[in-house]
């Protein structure tokens, strides 16, 4: 980028340069036009005034100049010879019959040129003209000093403008361009995530393009960091649904091979098998069934939505897990009422899960209690309770409390991250309070539209 906007730099500097010789070329030729015309004019008046001049061609020639300077004026014959000389001794001046503008006078009258003197240092205007058949040319010429001058001025002002351009390039673009390339850098790691904080613009007209840049790349990474997020999960998932189908496959492959190979002589020993069968078979339909209801849950926040009665729904929940709970001698208490804007069959699911886990992790003899209040579900037990440092991670697919702990209970570990899911999905957030020994309470807050 620095060798390309040197490119450009240079690029205008040389039009620059070039735009100012042009001016200074123009400028010159115009001052020698004028001082051209001006030189014809002086011979007119100068042949007029000799021809009715009785005074010495020498004379002649100094007033002539005197009243015109910094003229020269030389009277020669057509041969070349000079007869006077305003400025030097006519007798010592070789013959000027081969100067240019004395060879135009007497081929066609008269002549000029522009040319380095031989007697002064410099350039000069010529101009010379035939008095009429005399056989006399009168010949003016006009020293260019102040053109040289303005020449060496212009040319000094135009070194000393590329000195400072040369520097400007040095300095103010090596700067511009190190602070362009930061700048560059700093984008570079906005859009890559790296950056905290949003960079302070080089030039204030950017900052408004770098505060969108930087909103759009915080947006984009959040995006990603989601997306990340899931794609992670989702393989989690899949390598735990997985795992999770393998292990009973294998224990029936187990079984199905000693029944084959006769390993399992006796009635009981086969009898022994065919249950472990189907209790393996139970397990892998348990998880796949809430693998079905978790797919459901994570896609039911587009299902239409109807004011529910929870109280009606956690009575039929009730009625239902009662022969369940009575094994246990276990006592189910429901308080409370509520109706709640969304999806009867997800209400349902989120609270037979909760009491079914309740009954499930309570104690014998123990107490469920489900609480219905304006925008509040709660599920309460006095059973096993959660080890703090477990309470985070209930939630997640598959997670298990201490395999050898609930070894007693049939479980998928799929049970709360899919309340969690349809609690999400009717607008609700779920926590866990716990106490080991003490049982567990799980609390369902709706948001103010959600909960009629
Ligand atoms: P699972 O199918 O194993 O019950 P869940 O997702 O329903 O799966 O529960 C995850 C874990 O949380 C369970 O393994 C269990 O240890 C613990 N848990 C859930 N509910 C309770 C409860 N009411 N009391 C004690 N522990 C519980």
């Amino acid at each position: 980028m620095k060798k390309t906007l040197a490119r450009l730099y240079w690029i205008g500097v040389s039009v620059t340069m070039l735009v100012a010789l042009l001016t200074m070329a123009l400028i010159t030729a115009l001052r020698i036009g004028d001082l051209r015309k001006n030189l014809g004019d002086l011979l007119q008046t100068t042949i007029a005034w000799t021809m009715e001049s009785t005074e010495s061609l020498q004379h002649q020639a100094e007033n002539i100049a005197k009243a015109s300077p910094p003229t020269r004026v030389t009277f020669l014959l057509e041969n070349g010879l000079v007869l006077a000389d305003s400025d030097e001794d006519a007798l010592g001046m070789e013959l000027h019959g081969d100067r240019p503008e004395i060879r135009e006078a007497i081929q066609r009258g008269n002549g000029d040129s522009l040319r380095l003197s031989e007697t002064r240092n410099g350039f000069a205007l010529y101009a010379a003209r035939r008095v009429g058949d005399s056989g006399l040319i009168i010949r003016l010429s006009y020293p260019l000093d102040e053109i040289r001058n303005l020449i060496v001025t212009y040319g000094i002002a135009l070194v000393l403008l590329f000195a400072v351009l040369f520097l400007l390039q040095r300095v103010v673009l090596g700067r511009f361009c190190t602070a362009l390339v930061r700048q560059m850098d700093e984008v570079q790691n906005l859009l890559e995530g790296g950056m905290d904080s949003q960079p302070k613009a080089v030039f204030p007209e950017l900052q408004g393009a770098i505060n969108n840049i930087a909103y759009r790349a915080g947006r984009l990474n959040a995006d990603l960091s989601e997306v990340n997020r899931t794609l992670q999960l989702r393989s989690d998932f899949v390598a735990n649904a997985s795992h999770e189908i393998r292990s009973p496959l294998t224990s029936i492959m187990g079984f199905a091979e000693m029944m084959d190979e006769g390993m399992a002589d006796t009635e009981e020993e086969r009898q022994t098998c065919i249950s472990a069968i189907r209790s393996e078979c139970r397990r892998m339909l348990d998880v796949v069934e809430d693998i079905l209801l978790l797919s459901r849950a994570e896609g039911r926040r587009s299902l239409e939505t109807e004011t529910v009665d929870v109280k009606a729904v956690a009575e039929e929940i009730v009625q239902s897990l009662t022969p369940h709970a009575a094994q246990k001698g276990i006592a189910l208490h429901l308080a409370g009422e509520m109706t709640l804007n969304g999806v009867e069959k997800s209400v349902w699911e989120i609270l037979y899960n909760l009491a079914d886990n309740a009954i499930r992790y309570g104690r014998e003899g123990g107490n469920v209690w489900i609480t219905l209040a304006q925008k509040r579900i709660t599920v309460a037990d006095d059973g096993v309770g959660i080890e703090l440092h477990h309470l985070p991670h209930i939630f997640e697919q598959f997670y298990r409390v201490d395999e050898t702990r609930d070894s007693t209970v049939r479980g998928t570990g799929l049970g709360l991250s899919i309340v969690r899911a349809l609690a999400e999905s009717l607008g609700g957030c779920i926590r866990a309070e716990s106490e080991i020994g003490r049982g567990s309470t799980f609390i369902i807050d709706f948001e103010e539209g959600d909960a009629a």
